[in-house]
């Protein structure tokens, strides 16, 4: 029997990792986090001194050709994911501000998206899987049999963000927080090639004032119920 396929998209803090990782857990699917990919590829540009312009330019190509000949790996593991570029792990090394900004820009990038889309699509292919992003219900999988659209309030996300930098002893302030997640998310709101959106057949889930398990129970009750309603 085939398993669904949950695809979970929001802006960012809307806590769609911690819900897409419980999730799983709760269901036994295996959990794909797309950000990390298109991070992992920022952290190469990055190393490279690649410029990330995002317009038609000699940048695009070189973005492009960049993510053609590079290995993304996600790895299982503790209900969590490793991210293994070129064989090396940069779990942790993904997982800065600076990091997150180039991941915005590069995502503009068509043909950054392609690559990074075809990958995915293998990962979900047989089913059993939650996979997070932007833009998994819209495009990656039009077909999903969930559809999770995650939202919270613009203070609230940016509390949740400011809070993980805080634990990580990276000296960002709240105001600073707020506005580098507006930045992101009007980058990924505006940009032509796959946009945030919710997808009409989405089911909005606003976190603003829910405890991260409600959440997970609640998306859970719902994937089992179409797990059943497709064995039918
Ligand atoms: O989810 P996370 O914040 O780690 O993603 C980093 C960046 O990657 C986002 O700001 C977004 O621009 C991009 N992204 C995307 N499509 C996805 C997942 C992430 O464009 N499916």
């Amino acid at each position: 029997m085939r398993k669904p396929v949950i695809a979970i998209d929001g802006p960012v803090g809307s806590g769609k990792s911690t819900l897409a990782r419980r999730v799983a857990a709760l269901l036994g699917y295996v959990y794909v986090d797309t950000g990390a990919m298109y991070r992992a590829m920022a952290l190469k540009a990055l190393r490279r001194g690649a410029a990330m312009g995002g317009a038609e330019t000699s940048s695009t190509r070189t973005l492009e050709a960049l993510a053609s000949e590079t290995r993304i790996d996600l790895r299982a593991e503790d209900g969590g994911q490793r991210v293994l570029l070129d064989g090396e792990d940069v779990t942790g090394a993904i997982r800065t501000p600076e990091v997150a900004q180039a991941a915005s820009k590069l995502a503009v990038v068509p043909g950054v998206r392609a690559v990074l889309v075809a990958e995915q699509r293998r990962a979900g292919a047989r089913g059993g899987v939650v996979m997070e992003g932007r833009d998994i219900g819209s495009v990656v999988f039009p077909d999903a049999e969930l559809k999770i659209f995650l939202t919270a309030s613009p203070d609230v996300r940016a509390e949740r963000r400011w809070r993980e930098h805080q634990q990580k002893g990276e000296a960002i302030g709240l105001e600073r927080t707020l506005e580098e997640i507006h930045e992101r998310d009007r980058r990924d709101r505006e940009r032509t090639s796959s946009p945030l959106v919710c997808a009409p057949d989405a089911v909005v889930v606003d976190s603003t004032a829910m405890e991260p398990e409600e959440a997970a129970r609640l998306v859970a009750m719902l994937a089992r119920s179409r797990a059943a309603e497709i064995s039918r």
